[in-house]
């Protein structure tokens, strides 16, 4: 499966609820996951794979990290604001740290359509986050300081071009 890197417009775009739990979502999963390990990612967004579903996948490699998250909701925001770095797949070699809630009140589906609601905190909640707001198309590099954002500008613009350039060779193979 081929990465999608900032400037792809699929990540900018809003994922389409998931409405059939079928074995296309459960191969869909299976592979996302194999891209993650591959990548030794911690977390994976079906629109960074070019499918605009609101389906993602993590593993922070904590007892009962793994997960795949259909159709999620962030209920509630808890405890203080913490700021920690990160990364993402679709921003390769940039880590900067981002400001977010140590932990969240979600629900959401698992591959047969169960709703599970649940309270994660610290790693898990980060990722949960992250994941997330890969959905709504946000990237982790919108919520930086303006001086941060200035500080990387280039360097970001130069990854934005070679992510148009790869959208335009791999626009066919969108799937939705
Ligand atoms: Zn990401």
């Amino acid at each position: 499966m081929e990465l999608r890197l900032i400037g792809d417009p699929i990540l900018r775009k809003r994922a389409k609820k998931v409405n059939n739990f079928d074995n296309i979502i459960k191969e869909l999963t299976e592979e996302m996951f194999s891209t993650m390990y591959l990548y030794e990612g911690v977390g994976l967004a079906a629109p960074q794979i070019g499918v605009s579903l609101r389906l993602f996948i993590m593993d922070s490699r904590e007892e009962n990290g793994k997960k795949v998250v259909i159709n999620p909701e962030i209920i509630e925001f808890l405890g203080e604001e913490v700021s920690e770095e990160e990364g993402c797949l679709s921003i390769p070699e940039i880590f900067e740290d981002v400001v977010r809630p140590e932990g969240v009140k979600v629900k959401y589906q698992d591959l047969e359509g169960k709703l599970i609601e649940e309270e994660l905190h610290g790693y898990q909640a980060r990722i949960f986050q992250h994941e997330n707001d890969h959905l709504d198309g946000i990237l982790f590099t919108d919520k930086l300081s303006l001086l941060k954002k200035t500080r990387i500008k280039k360097e970001l613009n130069n990854l934005t071009q070679k992510g148009k350039k790869r959208s335009q060779e791999l626009g066919s193979q969108v799937r939705s």
